[in-house]
């Protein structure tokens, strides 16, 4: 077992109960302080941890790591350095880190150089996403987006069940937790008897996703095997999908999503190594009918994760809108991968794959708003008195996951936007 997995470890840093971020985490991202330009972090409770400087002061001398790889302005180049190093980085971490460690834990010189109180510091975009793949994994939400457009006695359409439907999205447009995000505007056909009309769209609705970000190239022409797929998903990441569904439901025929959805996408900004959830492994679901032999895998591929999602109004309390779980995913991370590449595609470092929205069985558990308010005839009833059918101005979306085993919770932070009314 990697020595950052063992669920009896405890740190001598503060964890408060409830927190994602136990020393049995060990998530990357990138930060800055004032004084300090962006550089890599990571996070134990509520205290964010200086690796560069950490790097400088020698405390990573004996892994042999390029000197100059918790110093970019992304998470890639470490990535880069492959699984070997990268968990013996977290290895190091959770040592150095673990309450019977005096090393640190007695040093308060070095401590005021590393530590800092994550209100002290600017979370950044973690990883520079090279291109982004969105999946339409959950076989509710495909049901429900079926029933709701097309027919309710044939939702799903004749390949969802043979192969992992997916389209390529847009990276520019991905932006860290905390960044607000315009309202759209484009053209929309509300009334199918007139022409289109152009102006702010009035359906602005989120998409509760997990993506997972690549660690590791292919070369073109080479695929990746679901049992291959594990060394090339380096960590997760909670990720906002934002959709204008009056804009995508008039474009999206014959191509796909455009302009509805690569206006932006929020990412949390610690990325949750793919090992750190190895105590969240469950079963997939059965998968009727069988898969072609490219895409069968062994094992316990799926994650027990609990998602949530809340709207904050201005000004306002929060209310949840809907309780999820990245387990209720019918095609797995493996399977995506090994779809990606099985015609050659080659993968890069810093590419990143999400899940497409998860909805569960029950309308409490879906993952749009599209879904929450069936289209906008049930509309949500928010703790303020107000009625939601898709997000007003003002309102924060916002998304949280965490799982739990024997007590021990291993989650992502939040993932949340505001929405800016249209320019
Ligand atoms: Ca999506």
């Amino acid at each position: 077992m990697l020595k950052a997995n063992n669920p009896q470890l405890l740190s001598w840093i503060e964890v408060p109960a409830n927190c994602d971020f136990p020393i049995q985490n060990i998530p990357f991202g990138i930060f800055k302080t004032t004084q300090k330009p962006p550089r890599m972090g990571t996070i134990i409770g509520n205290t964010v941890i200086d690796l560069q400087t950490m790097a400088e002061m020698g405390y990573f001398n004996d892994l042999d790591l390029i000197k100059t790889v918790f110093s970019q302005k992304y998470i890639n180049d470490f990535m880069s350095l492959g699984k070997a190093k990268t968990l013996a980085v977290r290895d190091k971490l959770a040592e150095l880190f673990s309450s019977e460690n005096p090393t640190l834990r007695d040093d308060s010189s070095a401590k005021s150089k590393i530590l800092h109180h994550k209100d002290e510091v600017s979370l950044l975009l973690p990883v520079q996403v090279g291109d982004y793949t969105d999946f339409y994994s959950s076989r509710e939400h495909a049901t429900n987006v079926g029933i709701m457009f097309r027919d309710p006695q044939n939702a799903l359409l004749p390949n969802w069940l043979h192969l992992p439907v997916g389209y390529h999205g847009r990276a520019s447009s991905i932006v860290v937790s905390g960044t607000s995000i315009i309202r759209p505007k484009g053209q929309m056909r509300p009334n199918q008897e007139q022409p289109p009309v152009y102006g702010p769209s009035k359906q602005l609705d989120f998409e509760l996703e997990v993506a997972f970000v690549v660690g590791k190239s292919n070369t073109m022409g080479s695929s990746v095997s679901t049992g291959e797929a594990e060394d090339y998903i380096f960590g997760l990441a909670l990720f906002n999908d934002w959709s204008a569904r009056d804009i995508q439901s008039w474009e999206y025929v014959p191509l796909g999503p455009f302009l509805g959805k690569n206006f932006g996408s929020t990412i949390s900004p610690w990325i949750v190594t793919l090992e750190a959830l190895n105590l969240l492994r469950v079963q997939g679901p059965v998968q009727e009918p069988k898969v072609l032999p490219y895409l069968e895998y062994q094992g316990e591929k799926s994650y027990d994760i609990q998602l949530e999602v809340l709207i904050r109004p201005e000004n306002g309390q929060e209310t949840l809108v809907s309780h999820s779980n990245f387990k209720y995913m019918y095609w797995t991370m493996a399977q995506q991968l090994a779809h990606h590449t099985v015609n050659g595609c080659n993968m890069r470092v810093g590419d990143l794959c999400a899940s497409g929205t998860i909805s569960g069985p029950t309308p409490d558990s879906y993952g749009s708003m599209l879904e929450i308010s069936w289209k906008g005839t049930k509309p949500v009833n928010m703790t303020d008195g107000s009625e939601r059918k898709f997000i007003d101005d003002g309102d924060t979306v916002i998304l949280k996951g965490w799982g739990e085993r024997n007590g021990l919770r291993i989650g992502f932070g939040i993932c949340e936007g505001k929405v800016l009314p249209a320019k």
